[in-house]
């Protein structure tokens, strides 16, 4: 629960201080869901004997020398236009996962020389999508409109049904799903959990490069694609925790900002702590490896028999066998709340239905000198109000969101 407790109370103080630590609630994520689902303990549990036993077994039965190509489709969801993250946004990101899973980012040279002989070309690739589930041709990049303004920790995203986007099979393609998360940087499923559940989420904010400050490198998504190929945070998520990994030294608890020299805890000296690990929570500048350990774990889950082997033989990066273009996604013919007649009767009908967290709050009619009127919960996205007690003239609808949205307009009574 420490990134948990640590969100709320980060959100007593400014963004800008929660910022300062990489926002990742892959932890609780996992919690939440052994909570939801006990038999997933299980599994997680076989799962994790399986790749241990990989692990130990001799180095001739490991996929060596192969680089595993994975191919990703990202799920754009956007409210506004401005969150319509850029085709090319999506290219650097693909281009920074490559950079520091293959450990050819220049930031490498910046690896502390002690963790150099560890630091590892993880000889894994991520490649957009050429052909969809349907071998249909495919940019591997889905833009989606959606009327939710903002995104939790919740996998809502990852539903057409719930205002999100369905992932495509999880057997053949990772999965990044690319919104306002607000507050939260991201997060990511564990190999084995739920297939309709697995992949990865992003906030827009940190995804690609050139955004926000401190994590402005991309950095974010190597963190998660990390835990989605098994990895756990490097302070094992305890106080001098186990992170399943061998050659990454325990360590008190995650680091921030950007260290210097050597910080040790956990009776990890002469090295000290591994804070420029993308599986620490420092800042995108000042991660720089994943070790040879972490390498063989990753890797372990594409053996005969793992939780990502069926990812090699995905159709995802063949040729596409049908060549008929995707319809173009309908852009939204509106991007805010519509009331009508206007002028009305006795009758205005008030339309959420673009974002319909706005059901449940209370909304308020003022007259053109600002005395309120009328007051009622919004019970349905869309939904009719009796004005008859109104007298001719001009009126106010009005309502506020905890997200500071608000809805001001204005209507005539006739
Ligand atoms: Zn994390």
């Amino acid at each position: 629960m420490r990134t948990y407790l640590l969100l709320t109370g980060a959100i007593l103080f400014s963004f800008g201080q929660l910022r300062a630590q990489r926002a990742c609630l892959s932890a609780d994520y996992l919690n939440n869901q052994l909570q939801v689902d006990p038999s997933l303990a299980e599994e997680m549990s076989r799962i994790e004997n399986f790749i241990q036993n990989h692990i130990a077994a001799s180095a001739n039965s490991r996929i060596e020398g192969v680089t595993i190509k994975i191919p990703v489709v990202v799920h754009i969801l956007y409210h506004v236009p401005g969150e319509n993250i850029s085709d090319e946004a999506v290219y650097s990101q693909i281009d920074m996962l490559n950079k520091c899973f293959r450990r050819t980012h220049p930031d490498s040279a910046k690896t502390p020389a002690v963790f150099k002989p560890i630091a590892a070309d993880c000889e894994i690739e991520f490649q957009l999508a050429t052909s969809d589930p349907l071998r249909r041709r495919t940019t591997g990049i889905i833009h989606k409109y959606t009327p939710l303004t903002y995104w939790q920790a919740d996998d809502m995203m990852k539903s057409s049904a719930q205002m999100g986007d369905d992932p495509w099979d999880s057997k053949s393609y990772l999965n990044i799903w690319v919104c306002n998360m607000r507050k939260i940087a991201g997060y990511s499923s564990l190999p084995g959990g739920p297939a309709t559940k697995d992949g990865v989420v992003i906030d827009l904010n940190v995804f690609g490069t050139n955004t926000k400050p401190g994590y402005e490198m991309g950095k974010t998504a190597v963190h998660e694609v990390g835990h989605w190929l098994g990895l756990r945070h490097i302070w094992g998520d305890a106080e001098c925790g186990d992170d399943l990994v061998a050659d990454t030294p325990p360590q008190s608890d995650y680091s921030i900002g950007c260290p210097t020299g050597i910080h040790t805890s956990c009776n990890n000296g002469p090295n000290g702590d591994m804070y420029s690990n993308y599986m620490d929570y420092t800042s995108d500048a000042c991660v720089n490896l994943f070790t040879e350990g972490q390498k063989t774990r990753m890797r372990a889950y594409f053996a005969a028999g793992g939780a990502r082997n069926s990812l090699l033989t995905s159709t995802g990066l063949s040729a596409p066998l049908i060549e008929e273009a995707p319809l173009p996604e309908e852009a939204p013919r509106w991007l805010a709340p519509r009331i009508y007649p206007n002028p009305a009767g006795n009758e205005l009908v008030l339309d959420v239905a673009y974002d319909i967290r706005w059901v449940g709050k209370v909304m308020i009619i003022l007259n053109a000198t600002g005395q309120r009127l009328m007051q009622f919960t919004i019970s349905s996205k869309i939904q009719k109000i009796n004005i008859a007690q109104l007298k001719p003239g001009l009126y106010f609808i009005s309502s506020r969101k905890e997200d500071g949205s608000y809805i001001k307009q204005k209507f005539i009574k006739m």
